[in-house]
């Protein structure tokens, strides 16, 4: 019953009474917990709430209540918090910790009455390309269990791919929802930021975090935006800007791929790109200039500062932001002989490898002394990214580039290499530099017959545009 269902045929099914929400998520459920053990998508298994939250969406039905998401069983990245529910980040530090309030993005979906089947595995604090550095062990590829899904939100992608869920929630500092769905042949939408509250998701990088939607197609991550986006009073960072009706403007912008100026920029083509990639891509482009667009190359020149200044920037604010897990305030605590010992021992104890190095990064650049040389520094250079940005949005509408250089690499291949591991984000992390959007749309396979993504850039605020150039050529390829 649950193969292959989308978020628009799920409200249809409940309408049209096929089946109850009930039902569905009993489905879901029995499917997760056949394929969870092989798969580790996800960390925690909502059981019990989620065929609460079911009764309750079939009673409201019942009434005929409606909203786009009601009795939609879904899943939530697990550096999201949820009421009542383990929110561990990937993390031994909060292995045991219950928040006691929704995330904003969650509690509007709760709301709607939308269902949480659990919890998905992701990177320790959101911090990897593999979800490899989980705690709770890696998430398993499901065209190749022998590959990495990418990461961080790799829990969420699987999810999505191998029909646990409809629909997941995943966040994006660096790449981390496009990049996921890239290598597991899914749609991921990464929103500008701001766009989405970033109120209840456990910080990585505060400058550049940002919430995205995980799904089988454009029109899908539509419909989920349209419930999750919108200004917050408990984020000072969130937008004061109305929320479009995504769904309705993407059917209706349909016919305005004519026309649509298209950039491909030459950096984003080089030197390590696997030739598949290239060619699959490339074809992509072919298809939106056979639907009317018109395609011109750009040139991005600081491209290659994106890599060096995000991961300064990225690990700058995480040690920052790290700090608060300190064995008092939350999580896990290990005893020591004075408050400086346990400080260390929880730490230690709590962080694996790569958050520490993170930290140490981070701490590195912030200190008295590097502060001006590298934070400094690297903020300024992240503003010529950024005009770098503005000046192509004067001559084209959006930006298609591939969403990373390779498709899914073997599990184990790259951690042992930092800087390998780090390479694999080159094309998604000036994307969040900017604070603009972005979005992943699966264009092909490789010679291996693993998926292949592209990347479809906009300006800020321009998730509409991208969403109706995604659902256009969705549609148009598979119908
Ligand atoms: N892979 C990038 C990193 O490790 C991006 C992660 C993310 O977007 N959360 O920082």
């Amino acid at each position: 019953m649950i193969d292959h269902l989308t978020v628009k045929a799920v409200r249809a099914g409940l309408q049209k009474k096929q089946f109850s929400a009930l039902e569905l998520t009993h489905a879901y459920l029995k499917r997760i917990h056949e394929h969870n053990p092989r798969l580790n998508a996800y960390i925690s298994v909502n059981d019990e709430e989620a065929l609460q939250q079911a009764q309750a969406a079939d009673e409201r039905i019942a009434k005929g209540d409606d909203t786009p998401v009601l009795g939609l069983p879904m899943a939530i990245k697990d550096v999201l918090s949820t009421k009542g529910l383990r929110t561990t980040a990937g993390s031994r530090m909060l292995e045991n910790y219950v928040p006691t309030w929704d995330a904003t993005c969650v509690a509007n979906l709760r709301s709607a009455g939308a269902i949480f089947l659990g919890k998905t595995n992701t990177d320790e604090f959101a911090m990897g390309s593999s979800t490899e550095n989980s705690a709770y062990g890696v998430t398993h590829n499901p065209h190749d269990e022998s590959r990495v899904p990418g990461g961080s939100s790799g829990g969420s992608a699987v999810a999505v791919a191998a029909n646990l869920c409809v629909v997941a929630l995943g966040t994006d500092t660096g790449g981390s929802v496009r990049q996921p769905a890239a290598y597991c042949g899914i749609t991921g939408l990464k929103n500008t930021y701001g766009r989405v509250s970033r109120y209840g998701l456990i910080a990585y990088g505060s400058s550049l975090d940002s919430v995205g939607v995980l799904a089988k197609n454009a029109e899908d991550a539509a419909i989920i935006n349209s419930v999750i986006a919108g200004h917050d009073p408990k984020d000072s960072t969130s937008i004061h800007s109305p929320v479009p009706n995504y769904v309705d403007e993407i059917n209706s912008l349909k016919s305005k791929i004519q026309n649509l100026r298209i950039g491909v920029p030459k950096e984003y083509f080089i030197g390590g790109l696997q030739p598949d990639v290239e060619n699959a891509v490339r074809e992509g482009v072919r298809a939106f200039e056979r639907m009317g667009a018109v395609v011109k190359e750009i040139s991005l020149p600081t491209t290659h500062l994106g890599l060096p200044v995000y991961y300064l920037i990225a690990t700058a604010e995480a040690s920052s932001n790290l700090s608060r897990f300190d064995g008092v305030k939350y999580g896990l605590r290990v005893n020591g002989d004075d408050l400086i010992d346990m400080y260390g021992k929880t730490r230690q104890a709590g962080f694996g490898d790569e958050v520490k190095r993170r930290i140490m990064l981070g701490t590195y650049a912030l200190s008295a002394g590097y502060y001006d040389a590298y934070y400094i520094r690297a903020q300024k250079v992240r503003t010529l990214i950024k005009q770098d940005f503005e000046r192509a949005y004067q001559e084209v509408d959006i930006i298609m580039t591939p969403v990373a250089p390779t498709t899914a690499f073997k599990i184990g291949e790259k951690v042992e290499d930092p800087l390998q591991m780090y390479l694999t984000d080159v094309f998604s992390v000036t994307l969040n530099l900017a604070g603009n959007c972005g979005i992943s749309v699966p264009c092909g396979f490789d010679q291996q017959k693993l998926p292949i993504g592209m990347q479809l850039m906009g300006p800020a605020l321009g998730e509409t545009q991208l969403l109706s150039a995604a659902h256009t050529y969705q549609f148009s390829t598979f119908n």
